[in-house]
């Protein structure tokens, strides 16, 4: 049975051509980058190379770029940054972000900071408007997502970018699910720092990029060697660089036509779960102007829990498609996701909802046999007593 992995915002596989620029830093330039003999240079080499490409594709200064270990990393290096350069007691952010950005400001709440969530509006959407308002003289910085990784919504980070720069504020947003997808360019969008990972773009696992704008008050959070120019301790991951780069190219390039390509996948989807489900499911997150790769998906089944999405989620699997319910960082914990609650999706609704994310090698066909096998999964699930 072939697979249909429907799981792209949770991860994607590594491109054969990403591959292919990786392997010879895993053997032949094995160097430690800070050697100063040919090893080490070659290494230097291929590394401030990759800077400069990853630099001029979202329109930044290498010196802007800070190779860090993924998303996670950067989100933290960028809040705890900012409220160490500052001194600030405030961080802004939503109740949606995604857990490598809310824990991290809920650790600094432990040292005495405020967080002030603003509430997202039923698409999942802060409007700079309501970023302006809450802004005070004690506000470090705002951190604010791009794409959200369970609906798709996309915040205005232009506006709430040059709102942030009036106030004086530096401001944050994890790109994590947009960068290689919808267009960034870092002087348009005048944010102070940007976080990547390569994982989200056909590049490897343990590598991602933050970005942080000359002049931004920031402080290194990782500390140790004097790599990325003392500001992120750590022997260089030369191949996992080499590696971004190459995929942040690669998916920059073909940026346009994948996203048309999402795009009829997701008409493709609702047209078959319109004709099938009319009435018995929802869209959650913004049903149009999102990001078309995200498809979230709840079922109304009128029992007073909701329709199990776990057994939902199990049984696409065991028929060989795999997506999955609310954000696949946390799955495995069994709790309602943050995001849908966020946005004010009720709970029954919540619990059986699954995120369908679309990736380039997936197919009108595949987009069919999964509306089939879930019309099969959902009678049998629906007819099946409850058990108590
Ligand atoms: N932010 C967002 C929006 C994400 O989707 C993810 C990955 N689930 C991360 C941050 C974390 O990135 P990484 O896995 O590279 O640490």
């Amino acid at each position: 049975m072939d697979q249909i992995y429907f799981d792209s915002a949770a991860t994607t596989p590594v491109d054969e051509i990403v591959m292919e620029k990786m392997l010879p830093y895993f053997t032949h330039h094995f160097g430690n980058a800070n050697s100063a003999h040919q090893f080490g240079r070659d290494c230097k080499v291929a590394i401030e190379d990759a800077r400069e490409k990853v630099a001029s594709l979202i329109n930044a200064e290498p010196s802007e770029i800070i190779f860090t270990s993924g998303g996670t990393e950067s989100d933290n290096a960028a809040i705890k940054g900012v409220v160490a350069a500052t001194r600030k007691t405030e961080v802004i952010t939503s109740p949606i972000e995604h857990h490598a950005v809310i824990h991290p400001a809920e650790s600094l709440k432990m040292q005495g900071c405020r967080i002030t969530y603003l509430e997202p509006d039923q698409n999942g959407i802060i409007s700079a408007d309501k970023v302006k308002g809450a802004i005070t003289d004690d506000t470090a910085v705002v951190s604010l997502m791009h794409v959200n990784n369970e609906i798709g919504a996309i915040n205005p980070i232009k506006e709430i970018a040059d709102v942030c720069r009036e106030k004086g504020v530096a401001f944050h947003s994890d790109t994590v699910q947009s960068v290689g997808k919808i267009p960034i360019d870092v002087k348009e969008l005048g944010m102070n720092l940007l976080s990547i990972s390569a994982h989200k773009i056909y590049g490897p696992k343990g590598i991602g990029v933050l970005y942080v704008k000359n002049g931004t008050p920031w402080i290194p959070w990782l500390q140790g060697g004097s790599q990325e120019r003392r500001r992120r301790g750590g022997t260089s991951n030369v191949a996992g660089i080499v590696g971004l780069a190459e995929a942040l190219e690669l998916s920059i390039t073909h940026q346009d036509e994948h996203f048309s390509h999402y795009q009829t996948l997701r008409e493709i989807a609702l047209e078959e779960l319109n004709k099938r489900f009319r009435g018995k499911y929802q869209v959650n997150g913004p049903a149009d102007g999102g990001m078309p790769n995200i498809l979230n998906i709840g079922f109304i089944s009128g029992e007073e829990e909701g329709l199990d999405g776990e057994m939902l989620l199990l049984n696409l699997d065991i028929d060989g498609i795999c997506v999955s319910n609310g954000s696949a960082c946390t799955s495995g914990a069994m709790e309602p996701s943050h995001v849908l609650e966020g946005i004010g999706v009720p709970e029954p609704i919540a619990n059986s909802s699954i995120r369908v994310s679309f990736g380039k090698h997936n197919t009108e066909k595949d987009v069919r046999f999964f509306a089939d096998k879930l019309e099969a999964i959902l009678d049998r699930m629906m007819s099946a007593p409850a058990e108590k």
